[in-house]
């Protein structure tokens, strides 16, 4: 069903307007959006109602944002919990059970799982997932990475897909593997990257230094794991940011997790996050997986909660987005793809201040995973009509009661019920 050429009164988020957007009591006031040939034309204070044309639809301040980013996902271990015994605590635990289950794996398998995760994506208004892939070995290619690649082709139009090859850090000490591995990456097509789980219990320089190197060599983006833990040694995100300045790295780097700036002194780490301002680092926080993984012991209360330091990332600039990782596996037992969900989590845990007018770009984003400089101020007008209308939920509450939305592709309602928005 396609929305009219004319949504009125909708409420967008304060990133998303322009500066001299006026406001009411300190509250920017609703929107006019018209709409033409699947994209939108244009975003104009809400004017006069009398003058709008036949067919509008009045949204009367429902919440609009734009299509979500799921920056960091695991599509080939998603649903796996079914099928495992006991997983013990922690991450090192829940890696442990998931090599237990690779004897399950089978392209049929993998392709069946993740592709129930993408369409739980695409259901919830999410435009561009991006997934980690394991890779264990360094001949050999997984064999969810080709998989990975032909739903990338199937979902194109509906979700954009991107793969990032999840190889141990150890598989890049020898710098001519590095060199194959990221060769490798590079033949599967635009939407791979080059990543890594860059750890403590796996540390060395060299080897992140020839994981870097090689994709700078191949024109690749970097998406990694690092310091997803609370030892305050962890030094894989300071060392990342000095060596990309050393290279002068001019692709785009993501750096998943890093719990470890939580655990160490302060001073410590602002200079780390100042040095990460300076380079093309996107910080991506994971707020569930962190809860339920880090500081976990059998029949123990947690007592840190391993949230990255999301407000001086922020503070500083720097692009940070949260996202879903693991669903329904080992890693964690709950979660959905959807990322506002995450954004929940994150609002509790790290205690943000207006999750909708602020924190929402941290769903929405997906320029924030690209290589070209980011527009300084994002805009609706002329971008696709790819929208997501919550139409039981408020400024104040947001995300809760969130759960119920319709979602616009291209102008046109894809999921839930646009009825209440039908002009009388
Ligand atoms: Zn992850």
């Amino acid at each position: 069903m396609k929305a009219p050429a004319l949504l009125d009164n909708t409420r967008l988020p304060r990133w998303l307007l322009p500066s001299d957007w006026p406001q009411r009591d300190g509250v920017p006031v609703l929107a006019r959006m018209a709409l033409e040939a699947g994209r939108v034309q244009s975003v104009q204070p809400a004017a006069d109602a009398a003058v709008r044309p036949p067919g509008s639809w009045d949204l009367a301040g429902t919440l609009v944002l734009p299509g979500f980013v799921d920056a960091h996902t695991h599509l080939d271990k998603a649903f796996t919990l079914p099928r495992m015994k006991e997983v013990q605590p922690g991450l090192l635990g829940a890696i442990d059970a998931m090599l237990n289950d690779r004897v399950h794996w089978s392209p049929a398998d993998v392709r069946e799982r993740a592709s129930r995760g993408l369409q739980w994506a695409w259901e919830c208004g999410t435009t561009h997932v991006r997934t980690h892939v394991d890779w264990w070995e360094p001949d050999a290619v997984p064999l969810a990475w080709p998989v990975m690649a032909e739903l990338a082709q199937e979902w194109a139009g509906k979700v954009r897909l991107e793969q990032v090859g999840l190889i141990k850090l150890p598989l890049f000490e020898d710098a001519s593997q590095a060199l194959r591995l990221a060769r490798q990456v590079k033949a599967t097509g635009p939407q791979a990257l080059l990543g890594g789980f860059v750890h403590s219990t796996n540390w060395s320089e060299n080897a992140l230094r020839n994981l870097l190197v090689a994709a700078q060599a191949c024109d690749l983006d970097i998406d990694l794991h690092v310091d997803e833990e609370l030892n305050a040694s962890a030094v894989g995100l300071q060392t990342t940011a000095r060596i990309l300045r050393e290279i002068g790295f001019e692709g785009r780097v993501v750096c998943g997790h890093i719990c470890a700036l939580a655990a160490q002194p302060e001073a410590q780490a602002f200079a780390t996050l100042d040095a990460v301002a300076r380079v093309p680092i996107t910080v991506v926080s994971l707020p569930a997986t962190n809860l339920l993984l880090q500081d976990a012991v059998t029949g123990r209360t947690p007592r840190q909660r391993g949230i990255t330091l999301v407000k001086e990332a922020r503070e500083r600039g720097i692009p940070l987005l949260f996202a879903s990782d693991n669903v329904q596996d080992p890693f964690c037992r709950l979660g959905s793809f959807d990322p506002v969900e995450a954004l929940g989590t994150a609002a509790l845990v790290a205690q943000l201040d207006d999750p909708f007018d602020t924190w929402s770009q941290a769903l929405c984003r997906s320029d924030w995973l690209q290589r070209a400089s980011a527009p300084a101020t994002p805009t609706l007008a002329g971008a696709t009509a790819d929208l997501v209308l919550f139409t039981q939920a408020d400024r104040h509450g947001w995300p809760s009661r969130s759960a119920t939305r319709v979602v616009l592709r291209e102008g046109c309602v894809t999921h839930g019920d646009a009825a209440p928005f039908f002009p009388r």
